[in-house]
């Protein structure tokens, strides 16, 4: 609480650009999409859809595609450049899923997130479906089972691979190219 002014700076090794966004508009964008849909439910659906564009261009800018899961979990968690103050914790590992505990989103965001009763994090829900789908090459599904709105304790995202759908798409042309 004491801590004001250093949040918007976060780690020094942070990365400075995420998806082609410089890394404070990125987080500027995460807070205000945490607010719009404290303020309305309704914006819990675009706020997914920006998060999963953005997921998938910040793996396409890591060359992703090959990662395994829990590879590409950690990547992402250090691509946000958060980890002094975002605490990720895994509350369970399968090859083909995941549960992942959040803390300390109040302090990233230097806001408290007020129980609304929904879930608030879709920005980041669609974030990680999007990065890990394009880093894995696979179908990953997420979605938020408790949250800071809900009045649980921290956020926890259900992560689950499609292993049906893994097999197709190998090498599916990706349109823009990066020759
Ligand atoms: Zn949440």
């Amino acid at each position: 609480m004491s801590t004001r002014g250093r949040e918007a700076v976060c780690c020094g090794s942070a990365a400075q650009s995420l998806g082609g966004i410089a890394a404070q508009d990125f987080a500027a964008l995460d807070q205000a999409a945490v607010k719009l849909i404290c303020a309305d439910g309704r914006f819990s659906v675009p706020a997914q859809q920006m998060g999963r564009l953005l997921g998938e261009r910040i793996a396409m800018e890591r060359g992703g595609k090959s990662l395994r899961l829990d590879e590409a979990l950690s990547t992402l968690v250090s691509a946000c450049g958060c980890e002094c103050v975002l605490h990720s914790h895994f509350l369970q590992r399968t090859p083909d899923g995941a549960l992942l505990q959040i803390t300390g989103c109040t302090t990233v965001l230097g806001w408290e997130i007020p129980a609304v009763n929904r879930a608030v994090c879709g920005f980041d829900a669609g974030l990680f479906e999007g990065f890990l789908s394009s880093a894995t090459g696979k179908s990953v599904g997420v979605e938020e089972t408790a949250c800071l709105g809900l009045g649980d304790f921290s956020c926890e995202f259900k992560i689950t691979v499609d292993s049906a759908q893994a097999v197709n798409g190998e090498r599916e042309g990706v349109g823009d190219g990066n020759c």
